[in-house]
């Protein structure tokens, strides 16, 4: 595995997230919003995500800055990265699916809006926001210099916090009790660490 190959890998994944989300993102537009809970800092921490897992990386691809965080790339190292990249595919693929017409950008209570807590949702409660962790750190493996390959991590980290907290209020106030008792059984983002791992 070369740079030039693990660069093209991540420029694929970033091409099959945008090609998964697609259908889901036209068919979202023709459900009703019951409650928004959309907030600037929402706004704000999707922004830091889309920085840190597209616009940094496109630049350092595109242009080599910033030349200086630059490291030595190891061909195992793209191995890594190409198998934690398949992962975040088939998780992120496999959570829309599942998520099906329930599933909103931002926080959102949809049109007979149903609390999915089967399939991977049996394990944890926020099995996209996991596969977003994966994408993250595939990104980290893939692109061998410290500021573009480690904002991906950074972005993921601001969106997760920002929203995690805030999306379980707003489910909480949406079906409460049925929420408490499903926020009891599973973890939030790891399957064997129960609530606020
Ligand atoms: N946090 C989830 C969903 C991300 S999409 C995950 O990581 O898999 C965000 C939207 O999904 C929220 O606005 C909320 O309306 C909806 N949502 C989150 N968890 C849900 C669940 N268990 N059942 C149904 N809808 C859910």
């Amino acid at each position: 595995m070369t740079q030039t190959v693990a660069a093209i890998i991540w420029a694929i994944g970033l091409l099959a997230w945008a090609a998964i989300r697609y259908p889901h993102q036209r068919h979202a537009r023709r459900i009703r919003v019951v409650s928004d809970s959309r907030s600037l800092t929402d706004r704000l921490a999707l922004g830091a995500a889309t920085a840190g897992l597209a616009v940094i990386p496109i630049i350092y691809l595109s242009t080599g800055f910033p030349a200086l965080a630059n490291y030595v790339f190891r061909p195992w190292m793209g191995w890594v990265g190409l198998a934690v990249e398949l992962g975040f595919l088939l998780l992120f693929h496999a959570t829309h699916r599942q998520l099906g017409r329930n599933w909103s950008v931002s926080l959102e209570i949809r049109d007979d809006h149903r609390l999915v807590t089967d399939g991977l949702y049996r394990f944890v409660r926020h099995p996209m926001y996991s596969s977003f962790w994966l994408w993250a750190i595939a990104q980290a493996f893939l692109l061998p210099n410290w500021f573009a390959g480690l904002a991906g991590l950074a972005g993921v980290a601001i969106f997760y916090f920002a929203r995690v907290g805030k999306e379980e209020d707003m489910m909480r106030a949406a079906f409460g009790k049925e929420y408490e008792a499903y926020a009891a059984r599973t973890g939030r983002v790891v399957p064997l660490f129960k609530r606020g791992d």
